[in-house]
Parts: structure tokens; C-alpha cells; sequence
């Protein structure tokens, strides 16, 4: 009876306010709430890969922009709450592409953990006001996350949820479900679809039956399927329908030599060091992704295992996840931090030549490998990590917003700064076109015109990363 009762009571919720929990709302991290809000003399960059503009006003109205033009053009409305913004540059909220809600647990088994409370908050408080997670170890409560979010039960990013992995015997990861088949692959998609979830996530070891059968479910639900595939190829996966496919062509398995069909070689990046943008096979690859339009997602900042270590990144983690964090960094070898410069230099140049060839390429952070790429800080370093690689600020913005948008299919709403567009759009104090670090910068991050205060998302979650 006693175990009984101490299981019961292990389940209650610890504290109970009297008005359910995630009271505080969203209220306090908004600092501008207002119907109609004008930012005056700003520096724009809309996101559509133009060049940049001096001197605009953008006025916002209920939710939405209602004018962008020329200070002194656009009339500003009775009654506008009115902010200069001199030196200051806004563009739309990024759109991540390759999002979660996990984070690595760092030692034993390889584990995720949930960040539910943390990482909507950096996400938004770095700009992100649109995420589309890239698979979950925990489908019930993204989703739910999701509603808490559009309900204004907590902050975070407006979300587009991809259900749990589509992965096929021989995982790493202990969390993941394992496919017994094409009519397990196909349920499992049906099932998701009923529960919410916009798109899936093929994994490392799925089978060609299993995932033709997948993709076939998706799309009768009329939505899309991304791959971080191993065991198929990129060639293979276009010409079987796929919609997107993860982190690029250093993931392309297709390269090695005597790949055994529908399995992941032992060693998945064997032909890493001979990756060459310009070889006849990759050019290949590229131009078959384009024909089937396939739209590549871009993760550089996850393959950084040792970027710049910066004072908000330590204060947004546990002091558990950062000690284990900075242990795994301490003992990265010599070896393995130049691979890691190996794989961001081989994908850039790959997403350079695809980008030319007329390939769609989206952005997003994947807060996993060695920890390194912390949810929305990870969104930022992508962008740097793309102008480091020879792409311009203006289109590794690009590539962050309106592509996202247009893979999502929502390009009219969001994803660039013209009138009627949602007003998701990020205020940065300097100009990420002279000093792409700037992007960094965020001074407030308006997500359908009410404007947060990043200051204070971050001051949330302090010490709580790797948590919860
Ligand atoms: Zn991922």
C-alpha cells in the first residue's frame, strides 16, 4: 500500500499553481505589445536574397506587416507606438529547418533529453520564430509543446512537428522505434499524421521498401518526408520521391565503393576526403536532387565540434551537461577536430555548387553531435559558418528564412519582410552585412507582431539546458 501510494504520489506534479502550471505565459518576456508598432530608419534585408535597404520603415499592424518603404514614404498610422531604430537592421525570423527539442545526455548510452522548457525559449530569443523539428525521441511532447506555444501557455517559436524517426534495424540510438516492414512504415505514418505531425524523418537504416512506402503514406496525407539517410543514396532516395533530404552530400553514402544495397556501411563517411564539389559524380548527384526538386537542409554548425566557446552558451547549461560537455571537448583529438573542419569545408562547397545548379537549400541548427550546437545559437553559426564557406550574408540569410519557408510551403505568410506577410521578423543592433557575427546581436524578435525581449528569454534558462 505504502509503494502504492509514494508511485501515485511520484507521479503527481511537484508544485501545482492555482492556475495550472507555465503561469507566467508569455507576458513577461514581451516588450513591445502594441496593435500597431512602426520601426523607423532601419536597415532592411527582406529575406528574398535582395540587397539591402537604408532607411526604411516597417509598419506592423495587428500580427501583420501592414507597409515596408523609405522613411518618409510610409505614413505611420494615429496612435503607433514608434521606435528609431537607427544602425539597427531588421529581417525576417529565421525559419529552422532542422530543428529539436533534445539535446545530448553526453555519456553511457546515447540519450536524448527532452528540452521542452529551454529550448523554445532559445529558439525564439535567437531569432527563430519558425521551427520545423527534423524528427523527435519524444513525438506526444513536441506535439503538445506545439499547442502550449499557439495557445500562449509558454514562449517559443511557432512550430511544425516531424513525428518520431522512420528508422530500420541496427540504430544507435535506443529511443528510436525500429521498422518491421513497409506496412509498419506506412501505419506509422498514418498513425503520426492523425496526431498531428507535418512531415517526417527517414533515419540511418531504413530499407527502399520501407521507405518508398513511407513516402507514398506521407504524401497521400499531403505532406512532406526528409531523410538523414545511410543506408540509401541520395540518388536512390530522389528518384523514389523523396522531399528533403538532411546535412547534405556528407551523408551521401552513394560515394563508397561496393555499397551494399539498403545497408549502412560500417564506416559512413569512407569517402569524406575525396568529396569534391566539382567531380563528375557529384555534379551528378547535384543535378539529379535539382530535377526531382529535392531540397537540401543545411546543419554546418552540428559538424563544428570545437566553434568559439562563448560566455552564453556556459551560462545556458546545466553545470552537469557543461561539465560533460567541456570534458568531450577537452579530449577532442587532433584527428577528429580536423574531420570536423573536413566536413563543414566538403558540405559547404557541395551546398555552394547546389545552390548554383538552381538546388533549394535550407537552414537549421541540430542541437546534437557534441553538444556544441545549442538550439537558435546553433541557427546563427549556421548562417556564419554558410558566409564563412563563400556564400554572401544576403543569401545565407536567405537560406535561413524565405527557403525555409518556401520547403514548408508557407512562403506567402512568412519568411521575408513585404506587406501582409506575418510580422516574424528580427531586430539586430549593427549590420550582419559588413559583420555577419552581428546576427547575433538580437535586440527584439517580433513573432506575429508582439515583440520579445531576448534579454529575458535567455535570462529564463539559465543554467537549465541539458535539464530540461
Ligand atoms: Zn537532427
Amino acid at each position: 500500500m505504502l509503494t502504492r501510494l509514494l508511485a501515485a504520489a511520484a507521479l503527481l506534479p511537484l508544485v501545482i499553481p492555482a492556475q495550472g502550471l507555465f503561469t507566467p505565459g508569455v507576458k513577461p518576456f514581451i516588450r513591445i505589445d502594441a496593435p500597431v508598432i512602426a520601426l523607423e530608419h532601419v536597415r532592411v534585408i527582406d529575406g528574398t536574397g535582395a540587397a539591402p535597404v537604408e532607411d526604411q520603415t516597417i509598419v506592423i499592424d495587428h500580427g501583420r506587416i501592414q507597409a515596408v518603404g523609405r522613411a518618409g514614404d510610409v505614413s505611420i498610422p494615429d496612435g503607433a507606438t514608434r521606435l528609431d531604430l537607427a544602425n539597427h537592421t531588421v529581417m525576417p525570423g529565421l525559419v529552422g529547418m532542422h530543428e529539436h527539442l533534445f539535446y545530448p545526455s553526453f555519456s553511457g548510452v546515447p540519450l536524448y533529453i527532452e528540452q521542452g522548457f529551454s529550448f523554445p525559449r532559445l529558439y525564439l530569443a535567437s531569432g527563430v520564430t519558425t521551427a520545423r523539428t527534423a524528427g523527435t525521441l519524444e513525438a506526444y511532447t513536441d506535439l503538445n509543446i506545439q499547442k502550449m506555444i499557439d495557445s500562449g501557455r509558454m514562449p517559443g517559436p511557432k512550430m511544425h512537428i516531424t513525428a518520431g524517426y522512420l528508422e530500420g534495424k541496427g540504430s544507435f540510438a535506443p529511443q528510436m522505434p525500429e521498422l518491421t516492414g513497409p506496412d509498419d512504415a506506412r501505419s506509422f505514418v498514418d498513425y503520426w499524421a492523425s496526431q498531428g505531425a507535418e512531415s517526417f524523418k527517414a533515419y540511418m537504416h531504413i530499407t527502399k521498401p520501407e521507405l518508398q512506402a513511407a513516402i507514398a503514406a506521407a504524401h497521400a496525407h499531403g505532406l512532406k518526408l526528409t531523410g538523414h539517410l545511410c543506408s540509401i543514396g541520395f540518388r536512390e532516395a530522389a528518384g523514389m520521391g523523396i522531399d528533403n533530404l538532411e546535412h547534405g552530400i556528407i551523408v551521401d553514402t552513394e560515394f563508397i565503393a561496393n555499397k551494399t544495397p539498403d545497408v549502412c556501411p560500417a564506416d559512413p563517411y569512407a569517402s569524406l576526403a575525396k568529396l569534391d564539389a566539382n567531380s563528375p559524380d557529384e555534379q551528378q548527384t547535384i543535378r539529379e536532387l535539382v530535377q526531382h526538386k529535392v531540397a537540401v537542409t543545411s546543419t554546418l554548425a552540428v559538424f563544428e565540434d570545437a566553434p568559439p566557446l562563448q560566455q552564453r552558451f556556459v551560462d545556458s547549461l546545466s553545470p552537469d551537461a557543461l561539465r560533460f560537455y567541456l570534458t568531450g571537448r577537452d579530449r577532442l583529438s587532433d584527428a577528429a577536430r580536423n574531420m570536423s573542419k573536413m566536413f563543414v569545408q566538403k558540405e559547404v562547397e557541395f551546398e555552394r555548387a547546389f545552390v548554383k545548379a538552381g538546388g533549394l537549400l535550407a537552414a537549421g541548427c541540430d542541437p546534437t553531435g557534441n553538444g556544441s550546437a545549442l538550439a537558435g545559437f546553433g541557427d546563427q553559426r549556421n548562417i556564419e559558418l554558410l558566409v564563412e564557406g563563400g556564400f554572401t550574408p544576403v543569401e545565407a540569410i536567405q537560406i535561413a528564412t524565405s527557403n525555409g519557408a518556401k520547403l514548408l510551403g508557407l512562403d506567402d505568410q512568412i519568411g521575408s519582410i513585404a506587406a501582409g506577410k506575418q510580422a516574424d521578423l528580427v531586430v539586430i543592433d549593427g549590420n550582419p552585412v559588413s559583420h555577419i557575427a552581428d546576427i547575433e546581436k538580437v535586440e527584439l524578435v517580433f513573432k506575429d507582431g508582439a515583440g520579445y525581449d531576448p534579454a529575458k528569454l535567455l535570462d529564463s534558462v539559465r543554467g537549465q539546458v541539458g535539464f530540461h
